[in-house]
């Protein structure tokens, strides 16, 4: 789950991450809108069980689930051939086909899609990217007289204002240069690195698979996913701030697979259920 201010969106949904939800304590609210990185089971298994929750859930009335071509008439016949079959759900449920491209906005961010190569195909990656924002000088206001209250709202929403005394204040006297907001990518299976480089460039958190070690990269080859050094490579190319690794294989030891990728990208971290993290940009 991303989270930003009152916005909340789940990204896939594989079976039991409803339990997960409870037990997290994050809860239901708010949970509007879903993101299916692609069709696989294990990344949308779970939409049956959740949806019909929060069909009985009465302060949601609607859910967006966004997917790709194909993984959205999986979705369907999931939802509507099996789970609400027969019945009219309490919910709207819209389903939501994405392309590369802005997929949503509020005044503070925006959340992009980008295609991703994994096996099925219609699969994407997801960049949430706040919008930059001119720092407020408290100096150059308090120089300037301009008391505590609406006018700094005003100046900080860009409006020239003019104080008690006549003089007019414009934003540019007490705004500093533009700052860069947060970036946070997430990259669900993917079989290749070199078609995501620029999506993840300078992010702040970059969230990707890292199913396999090294030593089987042919079995990850065959099945379209990412040894835990190819990640770290791409977030060291890309100028990540910080690497989470998530979709691990059983059959490894995390550390293990932590120690490959620090190798490579020392600022990684394995991202297990339930972890919490805040992601900062650089200020
Ligand atoms: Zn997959
Ligand atoms: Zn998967």
């Amino acid at each position: 789950m991303v989270m930003h201010r009152e916005h909340r969106f789940l990204i896939d949904c594989g079976e039991g991450t409803q339990r997960q939800i409870l037990r997290s304590g994050l809860g239901f609210k708010r949970l509007q809108k879903i993101l299916i990185t692609h069709g696989h089971l294990d990344h949308i298994l779970g939409l049956g069980g959740l949806l019909s929750t929060l069909t009985r859930w009465e302060a949601i009335e609607h859910v967006e689930i966004w997917a790709g071509r194909a993984p959205l008439r999986r979705i369907r016949e999931l939802l509507f051939g099996v789970v609400f079959r027969g019945e009219r759900a309490q919910l709207r449920i819209e389903l939501k086909e994405l392309a590369a491209g802005l997929v949503a906005e509020s005044n503070s961010f925006e959340l992009h899609a980008f295609p991703v190569t994994h096996r099925g195909g219609h699969c994407f990656g997801f960049s949430f990217q706040e919008k930059p924002r001119r720092p407020f000088m408290e100096e150059k206001a308090a120089a300037l007289g301009i008391p505590q209250g609406p006018e700094r709202r005003e100046l900080v929403q860009g409006r020239a204002v003019t104080l008690l005394g006549g003089a007019v204040v414009l934003p540019d006297e007490v705004l500093g240069p533009a700052e860069p907001g947060t970036k946070l990518v997430h990259v669900g299976d993917a079989g290749r690195t070199d078609d995501l480089l620029e999506h993840c460039q300078g992010a702040d958190a970059l969230i990707i698979e890292a199913t396999y070690l090294q030593r089987e990269a042919e079995l990850a080859r065959r099945f379209g996913h990412l040894t835990a050094m190819q990640a770290a490579e791409l977030a060291r190319a890309a100028d990540v701030r910080r690497l989470y690794l998530t979709h691990l294989s059983r059959r490894y030891r995390e550390r293990d697979v932590l120690a490959e990728a620090r190798a490579v990208f020392a600022d990684t971290v394995v991202a297990r259920d339930l972890d919490q993290f805040q992601v900062k940009g650089e200020k």
